[in-house]
């Protein structure tokens, strides 16, 4: 296999389907989630700290519109020919009634330089209105609606407090695809009580579900988080891995992932100074994404390599 065919990366596949390339804006439309303000769980999911994935140029406090002027702006000075996809990411972004949902999206999608969106969300905040309103928003623009899985184990999730089962991500991702929506997944690799062997299980079980694209990202341990609080009174709670193993770990996850599912992303990068664990020395996406390349080409595997459709 050559090298551009070891795994489906997005930023070929985007490119692809526009020509050029595209870069996401994050903005921020100011809703909340349903697990931290009670109506689902109070405190949310135990490693949640949402400023970790906020830009300076995403705030709730300023229109859609300025965010996407203002990211925008910050990255035409280093591409200044590209398309954008505005990244509703914050919290729950489908967590408000239709027609709200409806003018943030419009919004966004007014803006000259904006193709597309992607909608981030848990999957037991989508109802058959909202559905059918990004099912109708898809026909027209491209639109990919993110679920947050992060585990298929139900126990996991318990422990985590999320707050939904597996059986919700299953129901809420069938009935998006049914109607022709393009979903993209999120699984964090390495939650507490998961074995390397329950890890790689997971890639076997999405790669049955009509899911177009994957976010992978090592768990972290944040600052000020339940999370943090748990590791301090008990560091066994949690497998550190170090980036040499987490880099080992996602390839062991990818051969036996659909090799028709895009990758696109392998880890997150939160503020250095925000981490109490792993200490990866600030490795970026890009620098890890080099290092999985060339293992995977030292190991003489592919995504996919184990896979086998059922
Ligand atoms: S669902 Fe997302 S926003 Fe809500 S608590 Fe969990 S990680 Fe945070």
């Amino acid at each position: 296999m050559n090298q551009i065919k070891i795994y489906n990366d997005y930023s070929t596949w985007i490119r692809k389907q526009f020509n050029e390339r595209v870069q996401k804006i994050s903005v921020d439309a100011g809703f909340t989630c349903p697990n931290r303000n009670g109506t689902k769980g109070i405190g949310g999911c135990i490693y949640c700290d949402n400023k970790t994935f906020s830009p300076a140029y995403c705030s709730s406090g300023k229109s859609i519109t300025q965010q996407l002027n203002e990211g925008i702006d910050f990255f035409s000075e280093k591409y200044p020919a590209q398309k954008y996809i505005a990244y509703f990411q914050a919290y729950t972004n489908t967590y408000a009634n239709s027609n709200i949902l409806e003018k943030y999206y419009n919004e966004a999608l007014s803006h000259p330089k904006v193709i597309g969106l992607a909608i981030s969300t848990r999957p037991d905040c989508v109802n058959d209105d909202i559905l059918n309103l990004i099912s109708q928003l898809s026909k027209m623009h491209f639109v990919t609606l993110e679920f947050g899985i992060e585990s298929t184990s139900d126990k996991t999730l318990k422990l985590i407090n999320r707050c939904h089962n597996f059986e919700d991500s299953k129901n809420a991702i069938l009935k998006a695809s049914a109607l022709g929506i393009t979903i993209a997944a999120h699984l964090i690799l390495g939650l507490p009580g998961e074995s390397k062997e329950q890890i790689v299980k997971h890639a076997e079980i999405i790669s049955g579900l009509p899911i177009s694209i994957l976010k992978l990202h090592q768990l972290q341990i944040i600052k000020d988080t339940k999370l943090a609080q748990m590791f301090e009174q008990n560091p066994e709670f949690v497998i550190i891995y170090t980036a040499n193993e987490y880099i080992n770990l996602a390839i062991d996850f990818i051969e036996q992932l659909s090799p028709d599912i895009i990758i696109e992303r392998f880890t997150s990068e939160s503020p250095r100074e925000k981490i109490i664990a792993p200490n990866w020395n600030g490795l970026k996406n890009f620098e890890i994404i080099a290092q999985i390349r060339k293992r995977l080409i030292e190991r003489d595997t592919w995504q996919g390599k184990f896979y086998y459709a059922k």
